[in-house]
């Protein structure tokens, strides 16, 4: 039984109130704390008229404030932060939490507003802090990273003496009958599918131009789809505690449709994170394309067709060599029906929902700062299904890579 606050109330916000509400026997109240407050309240009165569920207080909070989020996380006094407003409050949040003395939990990497690069070194940094003060911090649990990264340990766990070989595939193969969105916050989504790509090989970083590995791939119930490596931050936790992985790549499926819309708005500055002056105004470029663009959050409705997404992993077991895949597909039309919000969102928030649920009921503890395939991956998997994230896995699979 516990109080938790979650600081987000995008799409994802949406989803982690949502299945918080389901399991009122472990989140007995809870707080959806965002910059916008007309947006938790959105989400805690659909709440209750879908669920019943009443015991959700609302709160405007900048959490760049690290003062004013102190206060409110001590007034609130939550067992934990489920933080899922941008990586760029990371670090201020992980702050505030150490102040008021709450566990935390993320399920992004921190990355600086003015530089896209994302990468753990900032988080890591804080492990003896969140020792010392005898608190949890866990780090990116939400599908990718997340339950990818425990799938992972599944297989390193269960499966493998070895695992040599780490193939994450991503696939989207839902149509929500826009020109063009992106699946999360727009900002964050082309920040990170821009840079170049990066893969690990023979214990270095290989990087590629973006977009410069192509190749199809078939996905469970989906079929073969275009699918481009790109770098992912769970390639950088992984290889860390996976040390046997010769080859950690990350490959994301994309239409033609929405590359050529990608490289228009390279092309024509739009994507830009450097200011720039509009009518004596200073913006950013794709501070405002955000702006412009639909919102994720809101792309639930009529949205049709299903996310696969899991592990091909390739290695030794008793000397012999093993293939296996462990997946999840899941229907943007059933994460709607149930939240209100698309399937991106959904395989984001179950696993954070879950995550908290880990620590709240003791099966993942210890102090310090950890990525979540550092935890055991068993108690997690038996739950996420009935969660709503049902996984599979195949031993001997035809892994095409
Ligand atoms: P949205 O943009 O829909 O929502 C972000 C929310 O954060 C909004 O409610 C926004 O408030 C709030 N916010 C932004 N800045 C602040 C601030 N300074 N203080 C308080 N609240 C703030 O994003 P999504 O819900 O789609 O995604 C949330 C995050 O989840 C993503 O940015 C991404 O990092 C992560 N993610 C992780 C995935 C995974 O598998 N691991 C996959 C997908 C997403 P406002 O409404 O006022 O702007």
């Amino acid at each position: 039984m516990s109080r938790v606050m979650i600081i987000g109330a995008g799409g994802v916000g949406r989803v982690v109130a949502y299945k918080c509400a389901e399991y009122p026997e472990v989140f007995t109240e809870f707080m959806i704390a965002s910059r916008t407050q007309s947006k938790c309240d959105e989400i805690a009165a659909d709440i209750k008229s879908d669920l019943g569920y009443d015991k959700i207080t609302t709160a405007a909070v900048d959490a760049e404030d690290v003062p004013a989020l102190t206060k409110l996380i001590k007034d609130y006094d939550p067992f934990m932060v489920i933080h899922v407003a941008l990586p760029y409050q990371d670090l201020t949040i992980m702050d505030a939490c150490l102040e008021a003395g709450v566990h935390y939990l993320d399920t992004a990497n921190y990355e600086p507003k003015e530089e896209a690069k994302f990468e753990y070194s900032h988080q890591w940094a804080y492990q003896e802090k969140f020792k010392l003060a005898g608190l949890t911090a866990i780090l990116g649990c939400g599908f990718d990273p997340g339950v990818t990264s425990i799938f992972t340990a599944r297989a390193a766990t269960h499966f493998f003496d070895e695992i040599h070989y780490l193939d994450i595939v991503d696939a989207n193969a839902g149509d929500h009958g826009k020109a063009f969105a992106t699946n999360f916050n727009p900002e964050i989504n082309i920040r990170e599918i821009t840079q170049p790509g990066k893969y690990w090989e023979n214990g270095k970083w290989v990087e590629i131009p973006a977009f410069s590995i192509r190749k199809d791939l078939t996905y469970p119930d989906i079929g073969p789809k275009e699918s481009y490596v790109l770098y992912h931050e769970e390639l950088e936790s992984l290889v860390k505690h996976f040390p046997t992985l010769k080859r950690a790549r990350f490959w994301m499926t994309f239409g033609d449709e929405y590359l050529t819309h990608l490289r228009v708005i390279q092309n024509i500055g739009m994507a830009g994170i450097e200011p720039v002056m509009h009518k004596g105004v200073e913006i950013i470029p794709l501070e405002f394309l955000k702006t412009v663009l639909p919102d994720p959050g809101g792309l639930g409705e009529g949205y049709s067709g299903q996310t696969s997404i899991g592990c091909r992993i390739r290695g030794i077991k008793d000397g012999q060599e093993r293939t296996y895949y462990i997946w999840n597909n899941c229907s943007h039309e059933r994460a709607y029906r149930e939240t209100r919000a698309q399937g991106v969102s959904y395989t984001t928030g179950v696993p954070a929902m879950t995550g908290a649920m880990m620590l709240i009921q003791g099966k993942w503890d210890g102090t310090g700062v950890y990525n979540v395939e550092q935890f055991n991956p068993d108690p997690f998997l038996e739950v996420l299904g009935k969660h709503g994230l049902e996984w599979h896995e195949e031993v001997g699979a035809d892994l095409e890579l």
